[in-house]
């Protein structure tokens, strides 16, 4: 089962500088054209499914405007016999 995650985008920090649109290796993340920071920029979203939470785009972003989610999976629970 694929790994699920996702992302928050932090608009006070956001600058549109699309490094993490780039980097993303899953191509979910793009530059929002609906929307605009309160400083004039088009924030990065979540275009589509398939973040794995991987992180990679956290890790280049010069502002720090992302934080990372990781749907963990729950272990199934065994009986005692
Ligand atoms: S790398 Fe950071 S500042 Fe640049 S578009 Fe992505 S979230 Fe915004
Ligand atoms: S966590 Fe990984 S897959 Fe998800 S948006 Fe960021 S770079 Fe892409």
């Amino acid at each position: 089962m694929p790994v699920k995650g996702w992302i928050e985008v932090d608009d006070l920090y956001c600058k549109g500088c699309e490094l993490c649109v780039q980097a993303c290796p899953q191509h979910v993340l793009a530059l929002n054209p609906d929307r605009l920071t309160s400083k004039g920029y088009h924030p990065a979203y979540l275009h589509r499914e398939g973040c794995t939470g991987c992180a990679i785009c956290a890790l280049v972003c010069p502002e720090a405007a992302l934080t990372v989610y990781r749907e963990t999976p729950q272990r199934a629970l065994r009986a005692a016999a």
